[in-house]
């Protein structure tokens, strides 16, 4: 048995057969059914028939640019796919052995491989290349013309299975059948990547930050996880996996209690109303949101509509229909949907200019719309049109200074006369800011004056103010939410907010966490938005909480010198284990 302990994301437990997805080589692991044997044979020979084409017509256009000699070198590549020793055992490999396709096939080429390793003949060691090409070409055309390989072998795996991937991008994890998928494990990943965000969403168990995880669990080995606790076990013994069923059970027994809270007001012990509101990323969570006890939508992460289909296709019907389907959902409640928060390969876009870098300290969020006026203008089309149906406000991502968010007013205000000159002139709608870049923070009092609102996104705002990248694990020791620095950050923008009669919320992941919630509350936050499942435990808090007791909290930690200091101060949290404001038990363990 192998046991290994990451960082437990999403909550519950999983059970299944390991799927190893290794995202960055597109190489994807499973064991077929025995009854999926001849369809997967039959998949490997139409590889090999797409394969064979292709380079038939590469010798052709080799012969007439290069001359048929150069042509000829493809001969040993058309070879190999009629050799019986290489296709003949691939066949084999998902036969007796219920490899998936691919994974076959990359097994009979290291076999052959191994062997032409061993030979004196210079001209056959040298093979090694053609066959390696060869097998990515035949991955390459076991994919579906058209998909990203990855989301098509998910969608037609056998379920329930357990996806152990080195990592799982939001992009790929948005177009997943999570029906098949009991839960997933990256190498990976930290509690405020988007995924991690996303699985706990759809609660789907997960685990995280596993290092090298997709390394170590074969294909088809029996997995089960604990995305409370963050213990992974590979073929344990059945007495093991009882006392992990045992925990979750006592677990979900606690959870039971906490719904009874669900329809309690979210007010202090000494009688101070908050705001709890939920964090949403498909339009499907709208109705959970509900059932956990949101009394609106404080952050719609509108990008998700971008997964698994091109932004042509997000028309600004496609959108309008979607924003409303949201305020429908959520019957009259406030909804604030944010604007695309993406980046250009997001986008799928070029037309931001050759050589543009690709880093998440490019062209992103609020400066990507800027920079696309034609896109950004129908978002806001869509969002100006679907105000009608409900009290939704606009939000910007990543604003960085006043000038950023007078602009996009600016684009808002022309999105709004091309809706008054089509005869639809939209409502007014409240506009804020995110406050998740350090300069924003700081310029707080600037920004105020161009907005109705302000949203601290604390996920952001840590990994920029501490030079943390958020979805690093090896960083998490520096990402420190209860850093002197954040807290001042917070009491900062606070103040603005208060200043000017404005309404201030924390969205970011630090409104989920129950134990820093009393700070939150100390530093006069009232309003807070966060993944719907965590409403309920953060409401128990709230509700026992006094105000002026955890402002006293609040003035001893902001004169605390560290973030170890602050802690101290903090009722619960001083040496646990476990989130980001926790220290963390990282790392792999092996049991016999
Ligand atoms: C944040 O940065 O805190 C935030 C809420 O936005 P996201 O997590 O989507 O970057
Ligand atoms: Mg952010």
């Amino acid at each position: 048995m192998l046991q290994l302990i990451g960082l437990g994301i999403s909550p519950g437990l999983a059970r299944g057969r390991a799927l190893v997805v290794r995202q960055r080589t597109r190489d994807v692991r499973y064991r077929i059914l025995p009854d999926a044997v001849a369809s997967e044979c039959a998949r490997l020979d139409a590889a090999r028939t797409r394969s064979r084409a292709q380079l038939r017509e590469i010798q052709t256009h080799v012969s007439r640019t290069a001359g048929p000699e150069y042509a000829a070198l493809f001969d040993a590549q058309l070879l190999m796919l009629d050799d019986p020793l290489f296709m003949g055992q691939a066949d084999a490999f998902i036969r007796d052995e219920r490899l998936n396709a691919g994974w076959a096939a990359v097994r009979a080429a290291e076999d052959i491989a191994t062997h032409l390793l061993e030979t004196d003949d210079p001209y056959l060691r040298e093979r090694r290349g053609d066959l390696a090409d060869v097998v990515g070409r035949l991955r390459m055309n076991l994919r579906s013309p058209g998909h990203d390989g990855t989301t098509d072998l998910l969608r037609s795996v056998p379920g329930p299975c357990v996806i152990v991937a080195d990592d799982l991008p939001p992009s790929i994890a948005a177009q997943v059948d999570w029906s098949r998928v009991a839960g997933f494990a990256t190498d990976a990943g930290t509690r405020t990547y988007h995924t991690a965000i996303l699985a706990r969403s759809l609660r789907v168990p997960a685990v995280v930050g596993l290092h090298d995880a997709s390394h170590r669990i074969l294909p088809g080995a029996l997995v089960v996880l604990d995305g409370a606790s963050g213990e992974l076990l590979v073929e344990p013994p059945e007495s093991l996996a009882a006392r992990m069923v045992t925990r979750h059970a006592a677990r979900l027994e606690e959870e039971g209690r906490l719904d009874a809270l669900r329809e309690l007001p979210a007010t202090t012990a000494d009688g101070v109303a908050i705001r709890l509101h939920a964090n949403l990323e498909l339009p499907d969570d709208a109705t959970q949101a509900l059932a956990c006890g949101a009394e609106g939508v404080g952050l719609y992460r509108s990008e998700f509509l971008l997964a698994g289909r091109p932004i042509e296709q997000l028309t600004e019907d496609v959108q309008y229909a979607a924003y409303r389907d949201v305020l429908d959902r959520m019957h009259g409640r406030e909804v604030t949907i944010r604007t695309f928060d993406a980046g250009e390969e997001q986008l799928g876009r070029s037309s931001v200019g050759p050589g543009a870098l690709r880093t998440r300290l490019g062209l992103r969020a609020i400066r990507l719309s800027l920079s696309l006026r034609d896109l950004f203008r129908t978002q806001l089309r869509a969002l100006l049109r679907a105000a009608h149906h409900g009290p939704l406000r606009i939000m910007f991502p990543f604003i960085s200074g006043a000038d950023e968010l007078r602009e996009a007013r600016q684009v808002l205000a022309e999105a709004a006369g091309e809706l008054r000159a089509r005869g639809v002139p939209p409502p007014p709608v409240p506009v804020g800011a995110m406050i998740e870049v350090p300069s924003a923070a700081l310029t707080a009092d600037l920004i105020a004056h161009e907005a109705d609102f302000l949203s601290l996104g604390t996920n952001d705002l840590i990994q920029y103010t501490l030079a943390a990248d958020r979805t690093d694990d090896r960083m998490q020791q520096f990402y420190e939410p209860l850093h002197p620095a954040i807290l001042r950050m917070v009491r900062q923008v606070q103040r603005v907010g208060r200043r000017h009669g404005m309404r201030v919320s924390v969205c970011g992941e630090m409104a989920s966490d129950p134990l820093v919630i009393t700070i939150l509350l100390g530093l006069g936050i009232t309003e807070f938005s966060m993944t719907p499942v965590a409403i309920p435990a953060v409401k128990q808090v709230i509700r026992s909480v006094d105000v002026a007791e955890a402002r006293r909290i609040a003035r001893d930690a902001l004169r605390a010198v560290t973030p170890g200091e602050v802690k101290k101060k903090v009722p619960g949290v001083s040496g646990e284990q476990g989130s980001g404001v926790r220290d963390q038990e990282r790392g792999l363990t092996q049991a016999p």
